[in-house]
């Protein structure tokens, strides 16, 4: 575990009483399959996780692990002529995937809202920002127009742009990307949803700024008890936020638990790949990053076993199970779950003396 990592991890949230409220959102061997000419692209393939109140969720893996995939179903986004969508995702208690599309359209901006990557193309750049809030915030609160700009400045001083009255009339080319980003969740937030998703949301900004919009998020997740579920490549991000982890490889989960418990005794492969790839600024340059080999598999064709398996170091060390029977997420202490054949005991004995000394 990197020095930094530690300190982020001891900094987030400890698992409190909280981590066991009634989750707001229970995700259910959701499926989510694509026909295509060439075969069924399998970019969820059974995950299970619940979000509670006041909790944040860090979604992690590489491109192409299904994470956004699995936000996008969360929202009801998928369309359905495209997507075969499976299993449950209750908000709230009702099921996004059952419900009728005029209801997950009530849903959506009421009780769950999404944060993008890029605000510049998510917000419209002919309208300003403060009618852009206006009108997100007046499709779900039959309020007048004059209400409604209330409270988009309320927001917008909220997530601390300067001189809220007057920056909402300008256009979203005239604000920066930091205060683009703070403008989205400004948006976001203004019906006070109970799930608020972000995905990728500090990406394309500075580390600085990056920073400071996850203080903000934070911040703001405090204020309204919300769950909040963060989207990201990025272990620092969600060291940084989050109260538990789910990491994704190939359309499932790899290992999921408390930020605190993974980042001290991470247990899969996996993981530890991520975590090799973090930045230190404490290594020279070359000895920085070093990202785990071969490419991420087919999701028509995933491999046998485990899916992991063509690019695992220690896949020749256990043999043939590791290519043959594809080892299931079992949980052990402290509600971390691990899919892996080496097992919690084993995979301490490798982490320890083969991959934290080299982190
Ligand atoms: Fe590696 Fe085998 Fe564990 Fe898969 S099951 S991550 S191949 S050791």
């Amino acid at each position: 575990m990197t020095d930094r990592s530690a300190t982020m991890a001891a900094g987030s949230a400890p698992a409190t009483a909280d981590a066991h409220r009634r989750p707001l959102l229970e995700v259910k061997d959701l499926r989510v399959h694509f026909p295509t000419e060439d075969g069924l692209v399998k970019a969820v393939d059974g995950l299970d996780f619940t979000v509670a109140k006041g909790r944040t969720l860090g979604i992690v893996g590489e491109s192409g692990s299904g994470k956004s995939v699995t936000s996008l179903a969360i929202l009801g986004l998928h369309k359905r002529t495209r997507a075969q969508l499976s299993g449950e995702v209750l908000l709230d208690g009702v099921d996004i995937i059952g419900a009728a599309e005029e209801t997950v359209r009530r849903l959506r901006g009421n009780k769950m809202a999404m944060i993008f990557q890029d605000p510049l193309s998510s917000m419209h750049p002919y309208y300003t920002v403060g009618a852009q809030i206006i009108e997100a915030y007046r499709v779900h609160n039959n309020v007048s127009k004059r209400a409604a700009r209330a409270r988009a400045i309320e927001m917008l001083s909220l997530v601390g742009i300067p001189q809220p009255d007057r920056r909402v009339d300008d256009y979203p080319h005239q604000f920066s990307g930091g205060m683009r980003q703070r403008a989205m969740i400004a948006m976001g937030m203004s019906c006070n949803p109970g799930l608020l998703i972000a995905d990728e949301p500090t990406t394309a900004l500075d580390v600085t700024v990056q920073a400071q919009i996850l203080e903000l998020m934070k911040k703001l997740q405090r204020e309204f008890d919300s769950a909040l579920i963060i989207i990201t490549h990025d272990l620092c991000v969600v060291a940084e936020v989050a109260d538990d982890i789910l990491v994704m490889y190939a359309g499932r989960a790899v290992e999921h638990g408390p930020v605190a418990d993974l980042f001290r005794r991470p247990e899969h492969p996996y993981t530890w790949g991520l975590l090799s790839s973090m930045p230190r600024l404490d290594r020279v340059r070359e000895d920085r990053l070093r990202p785990i080999k071969g490419t991420p598999p087919s999701l028509i064709n995933p491999p046998p076993g485990c899916r992991f398996h063509p690019r695992c170091p220690y896949a020749q060390r256990l043999g043939e199970i590791c290519w043959t029977v594809e080892p299931e997420l079992l949980e052990g202490p402290n509600d971390h779950s691990t899919r892996c054949h080496l097992g919690p005991v084993k995979a301490r004995e490798v982490f320890v003396a083969e991959v934290e000394p080299l982190l």
